[in-house]
């Protein structure tokens, strides 16, 4: 067995929950966290039925990428379905925990495996997040930076892209003195003391930042450590909105949406018209993807696979690339796969199923 913070932080250390959106509430929803599971069950979708089925297999926790819970609740009395899906779990002590477009945000989250569905290779994300990358700069006697520099890339700082253990050094004079009751590293109480110094810099995601501070810390030998940090406006390319890949080899367009309805399991597919250029390059994105059109455009991508496109917004494909919306469910359905892949390689004290309840509110007729 496993506590649901265990879970939880195996969960977030993946996707942290800073990187969700400010409309959104990924996190535990119902629950104690420090309570022991045996059953977990995955959804997309929290609903009703899916708490039903949690209850009949003896899952004490739902997975699920969607929050039941968007926005405040100033009453719980079951007059909607989101209500009764609360209630009805912490009557039978079900834990509800979502984690969402911190997911969708992460390069290896839900995009990525819809990448791996279509078979897509040489993804990046299409609008890589900003303001998420921070630079640490430190200053460090000579004889002590080769360590501090490693235990700061052991904390996680210096990665870059396909990049680690990256930092830059340069060598000059610090000078100071001891007063007080200082018990200096180097030099002695009350004498101007000059040292020869190296002022280290790394980059580290934000999300890392105390696991960062706290290696500097234990690394660095100066009673009074010399830092400084600096936000970093230039995009992270491991965080963002959307990916694009591109095609083993490339396809007509018919062939790709072939593809796309196979792989996807998809009913149907709404597409823009044909420009009849091969597809190569795919941009994509779950769920509702159309504020990233003009960036799969700029791109270069043949073709956006995203869902909740709008009539209007149909038409600002142009001739650029074809847009095929797959439905909002179909894009994000092997999300599932994602939590599935995590908890099996990190746990072995629990069972994981999936749910058996298809949540798609959307039905076809044909
Ligand atoms: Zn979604």
């Amino acid at each position: 067995m496993a506590t649901i913070a265990e879970i939880i932080a195996c969960i977030e250390g993946f996707a942290h929950p800073m990187y969700q959106e400010s409309y959104d509430n990924s996190g535990l929803i119902v629950g104690n966290s420090a309570k022991k599971v045996k059953k977990v069950m995955l959804t997309l979708d929290c609903t009703e039925d899916v708490v039903e089925e949690a209850i009949s297999t003896g899952c004490q926790l739902i997975i699920a990428h969607h929050p039941i819970v968007f926005k405040g609740l100033k009453s719980l009395t079951g007059k909607n379905y989101v209500e009764r899906t609360l209630l009805k779990a912490i009557k039978k002590d079900i834990a509800i925990y979502a984690c969402h477009t911190n997911l969708d945000n992460v390069h290896d989250g839900v995009n990525r495996k819809i990448a791996q569905k279509l078979g897509l290779k040489d993804t990046s994300v299409l609008s890589p997040m900003k303001n998420t990358l921070k630079q640490l700069y430190t200053y460090a006697p000579l004889t002590q930076a080769e360590a501090i520099r490693q235990a700061l890339y052991k904390a996680g700082a210096g990665k870059i892209g396909q990049y680690e253990d990256c930092s830059f050094s340069a060598s000059g004079s610090g000078t100071f003195k001891a007063i007080g009751n200082a018990k200096p590293f180097v030099g002695s109480l009350h004498v101007a003391h000059e040292e020869n110094e190296v002022k280290i810099e790394v980059v580290y995601p934000v999300h890392i930042e105390r696991r960062v501070l706290q290696a500097l810390h234990d690394a660095h030998p100066y009673e009074e450590i010399a830092y400084g940090l600096i936000n970093i406006e230039i995009p992270n390319k491991d965080l963002g909105a959307g990916l694009v890949g591109t095609l083993p080899k490339p396809i007509d367009e018919k062939q790709f949406l072939k593809l796309l309805k196979a792989n996807m399991k998809v009913p149907c597919i709404r597409h823009t018209k044909f420009i009849n250029k091969k597809v190569s390059r795919v941009a994509l994105c779950g769920g509702s993807g159309s504020f990233l059109l003009n960036d799969a455009i700029r791109a270069g991508a043949d073709v956006f696979v995203t869902a909740d496109f709008k009539y209007h917004e149909f038409f600002d494909a142009e001739s650029h690339l074809m847009i095929a919306d797959i439905g909002h469910y179909e894009s994000e359905q092997f999300t599932y796969e994602i939590f599935s892949e995590l908890l099996l390689k990190n746990f072995t004290t629990f069972a994981v199923l999936k749910t058996s309840v298809d949540t798609n509110p959307v039905n076809y007729y044909s």
